[in-house]
């Protein structure tokens, strides 16, 4: 039996990239998965090659009305990724309110926007587990990465907020942060320049950046029964990236 039987799944930001690799590794646990993005195009054609464990609905995670329409349409989860996420780099006095604001109704917003939405249905099923999408940038900084900073530091607290508050009726509630992941997001942040991963990857103690499998693994972990001890706890992937400091001399 796999390690998901008998649990259904919302992932937002499914069209591509980590949100695609956790709905893959869903579905071969054997859950039921209800895959979300606004890249319709490579979400749906994703759903259908998955097969009838897998449904696919749009859904931008920033937009209220559109999560109720969601969970109207597919019924409650027991499993949520907040996934979704995107990034903006422009040093802090080149970050215009419209770009900050950007970042934040998406990264932060949305997530708490998904957590409030799945959780009547979680408490009426006696339980769930949502996964939080953080980043190293939710644990510490990084130059031109404001409002990414922020949006991931709001994630983290506000995951710790919600496992003390959901944890009496049996939902357990964590965030993921992970490192240098070889996604479309850096690229499409940059407008489409593609950078060499690489050389980012070699000063890593792993010295290799991660892939998103890496990150689905993790949270297969945290929406199975395996981890029913854990709440409001970080999980970081990141090969090592935060186990040092900046006065390191090698
Ligand atoms: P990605 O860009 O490949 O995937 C992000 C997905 O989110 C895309 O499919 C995109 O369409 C979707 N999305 C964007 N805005 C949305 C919205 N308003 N509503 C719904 N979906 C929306 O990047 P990824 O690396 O797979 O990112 C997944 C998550 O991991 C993000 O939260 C990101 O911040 C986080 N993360 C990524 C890295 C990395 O190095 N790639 C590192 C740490 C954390």
């Amino acid at each position: 039996m796999g390690r998901l039987a008998g649990k259904t799944a919302l992932i937002t930001g499914a069209a591509r990239g980590q949100g695609a690799a956790t709905a893959r590794r869903f579905v071969a646990e054997g859950a039921r998965v209800v895959l979300t993005d606004v890249l319709d195009d490579e979400g749906k054609p994703l759903a259908d090659e998955l097969g009838a464990a897998a449904r696919y609905e749009h859904l931008d995670v920033s937009e209220e009305d559109e999560w109720a329409a969601v969970l109207d349409a597919v019924g409650p989860v027991t499993v949520l990724v907040n996934n979704a996420g995107i990034l903006h780099l422009s040093a802090l006095v080149d970050t215009t309110l419209a770009d900050y604001e950007r970042v934040v109704r998406i990264n932060q917003i949305g997530t708490f926007l998904g957590m409030r939405a799945v959780v009547p249905g979680m408490i009426a099923a006696g339980g769930g587990s949502i996964v939080n999408t953080s980043s190293i940038e939710g644990l510490a900084a990084a130059p031109l990465l404001v409002a990414y900073t922020a949006s991931k530091f709001a994630i983290r607290g506000m995951t710790k907020a919600a496992a003390m508050e959901l944890g009496p009726n049996g939902i357990r509630v964590n965030s993921v942060h992970p490192g240098m992941i070889e996604t479309r997001m850096l690229p499409t942040a940059l407008g489409g320049i593609e950078v060499d991963l690489s050389r980012i990857g070699r000063r890593l103690p792993l010295r290799r950046v991660g892939q998103a499998g890496e990150i689905a693994d993790l949270i297969v972990f945290l929406a199975s029964d395996e981890s029913s001890y854990c709440t409001g706890a970080e999980f970081v992937a990141d090969g090592g990236a935060t186990s040092g400091h900046a006065l390191s001399v090698t």
